[in-house]
């Protein structure tokens, strides 16, 4: 799955959303959030980023690790 992490906070520019074929971006208060069950891995979200707030979840770098299961926390959750 990719991850959204901290570039987002406050940002929420959304131009991600717009670009998702399976819409499984979702808002939260302050930014927005990949549903790991739902993210197909196509990778299309990433590039359009205008803050590269988006990564495969391999690729996290470790400063923002905890953004992985903030993102799968937040649809817990729900
Ligand atoms: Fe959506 Fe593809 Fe990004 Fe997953 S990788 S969140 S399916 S655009």
């Amino acid at each position: 799955t990719y991850v959204i992490a901290e570039p987002c906070v406050d940002v929420l520019d959304r131009a991600c959303v717009e670009e998702c074929p399976v819409d499984c971006i979702y808002e939260g208060k302050r930014m927005l959030y990949i549903q790991p069950d739902e993210c197909v891995d196509c990778g299309a979200c990433e590039p359009v980023c205008p803050v590269e707030a988006i990564f495969y979840e391999d690729d996290v770098p470790d400063e923002w690790e905890r953004y992985t299961a903030a993102n799968v926390d937040f649809f817990d959750t729900l």
